[in-house]
């Protein structure tokens, strides 16, 4: 199934990054997303894009906390959306 988001995605679920600093909402998009894409890898410049952040930092302040937390893992690979092999973020679902 297509990694597509749709309009409305206010539901609150509850993940939450414990370290974040003013930016729990970002954060919990952020989780939200990477959870919605179901393993498949994503950049910090498709998740600025998806959540229209305004800056890129905003998203890597987030994935750089991720990884080791409910199975998210960053690597160098092929981001799912643009396809640009870069630093990217995703989580592993079993
Ligand atoms: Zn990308």
């Amino acid at each position: 199934m297509e990694p597509e988001e749709p309009a409305c995605c206010g539901q609150p679920r509850g993940y939450r990054l414990g370290a974040m600093r003013g930016s729990s909402t970002i954060a919990g998009q952020i989780e939200a997303l990477v959870m919605r894409l179901d393993g498949a890898a994503i950049c910090d410049g498709c998740i600025t894009d998806r959540l229209n952040l305004s800056v890129t930092a905003q998203a890597n302040a987030v994935t750089r906390l991720l990884p080791g937390q409910r199975g998210f893992e960053r690597s160098k690979a092929a981001c799912a959306l643009c396809g640009t092999t870069r630093l990217v973020i995703r989580r592993s679902v079993k």
